[in-house]
């Protein structure tokens, strides 16, 4: 028998499975790229604004050397949007970085960490790199139930993970629900606030979390570049949190972790106004789309506040399996939601109008051809 390497909270992890990449699938379905449908990771369906190119090609001439290890001018910028100092700011590579750097920074193996039943699968990932417990909460309508969350924080509990919206699920909780719970949660425990789909709430939904990092010296809010913003291959994303918290991730952080093109394409990006309210109108327009063909169709979805819709395509077992695999075979790519035990549904992203539009007709044919009885 071969030796087995590490420790076995490590050899417990189930890698993280990521949607499948366009190449990949034209490869494994004989399909050409340029007819392949990707509405799967929850990108943003422009792609990379220009504004952000431009300031790439300008900062490629100086890859030979590394990048400003403090992102003194990503955090500059950050620093006037939000009305944080600069100090208050840890720049990661992807908000993923930002969680994992909290997960090492505050809990020791052994200890607990909460987070919500069907919330980003990050949360579990991180727990388990640290040899951390999990106490994962059950579910209310899909969503986060703060009240349990609150109530399952034991002794040893050091970090919290909320996300809003929450991926897969696309669930939201209001903002004075969210304050409620931070005003329960012992002063010692981190909470980490990821909001990775934050640009894509209606106005009435918005809620000033940045202000509440003033106010709670232990809440982390997390936020990326790489959804609403269109920079998901770059790896940039950011926390806000008070010197109590920014000192102890900043000793965990790799000196180098977020890139110069990185650096550069996202204070492009923050500043382009225009790009941002283009992405979110789509967005709009789209969720609507989708609705109406699933309340046609008489598909169950939960409704979304992100830019992604959770949608039930059976009642066995195997039906986000079975349905998945009838769209690849037609170049559509969503994300089946199994690992997150949600086996009977999967996650579609928003895409452009015509890009919902092959995928709607790709599922009424999936659904058509694949019936489990
Ligand atoms: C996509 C996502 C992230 C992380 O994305 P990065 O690309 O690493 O910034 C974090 N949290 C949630 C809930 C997400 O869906």
């Amino acid at each position: 028998m071969s030796k087995q390497f590490g420790p076995e909270y490590v050899r417990a992890i189930a890698p993280y499975q990521a949607g499948k990449p366009i190449s990949e699938v034209a490869r494994e379905f004989g399909l050409d790229e340029a007819n392949i449908v990707k509405l799967a990771s929850n990108e943003n369906p422009f792609g990379v604004p220009e504004s952000a190119k431009q300031a790439m090609a300008q900062a490629a001439a100086e890859l030979g050397r590394y990048p400003d290890a403090n992102g003194y001018e990503l955090k500059l910028a950050l620093s006037k949007r939000y009305d944080v100092p600069m100090e208050w700011i840890t720049l990661g590579n992807g908000s993923n970085d930002i969680l994992e750097i909290a997960a090492h920074a505050f809990v020791e193996a052994g200890q607990s960490i909460v987070y919500s039943q069907y919330s980003f699968a990050v949360y579990a990932l991180a727990t388990q790199g640290v040899g951390a417990r999990h106490i994962a909460v059950p579910a209310k309508a899909h969503g986060h139930d703060l009240d349990a969350m609150a109530a399952a924080i034991q002794d040893d509990t050091r970090l919290v993970f909320i996300a809003n919206p929450n991926n897969p699920t696309g669930t939201f909780v209001k903002g004075a629900e969210i304050e409620a719970f931070l005003k329960k949660v012992p002063s010692h425990v981190v909470v980490v606030l990821d909001e990775a789909y934050n640009e894509f709430l209606s106005k009435e939904d918005q809620y000033e979390s940045a202000a509440w990092v003033k106010q709670y010296p232990n809440l982390l809010v997390s936020r990326t570049f790489s959804k609403a913003y269109g920079l998901a291959g770059l790896r940039v994303g950011f926390g806000l949190a008070q010197p109590g918290i920014t000192e102890m991730m900043n000793r965990i952080r790799q000196p180098f972790n977020v890139n110069s093109l990185a650096q550069a394409a996202a204070i492009a990006a923050l500043n382009d106004k225009d790009f941002l309210d283009k992405s979110a109108q789509n967005n709009a327009a789209g969720y609507q789309q989708f609705v109406e063909a699933f309340e046609q169709m008489g598909l169950e979805y939960v409704p979304s506040h992100g830019n992604f819709v959770l949608v039930k395509v059976g009642n066995d077992l195997a039906a986000g399996a079975r349905v998945n695999l009838a769209l690849l075979k037609q170049g559509v790519i969503v994300r089946p939601v199994g690992n997150y035990g949600l086996p009977e549904w999967l996650r579609v992203s928003i895409g452009l109008p015509q890009e919902n539009a092959i995928l709607i007709a790709a599922l009424q044919k999936a659904l058509a051809g694949t019936r489990a009885e």
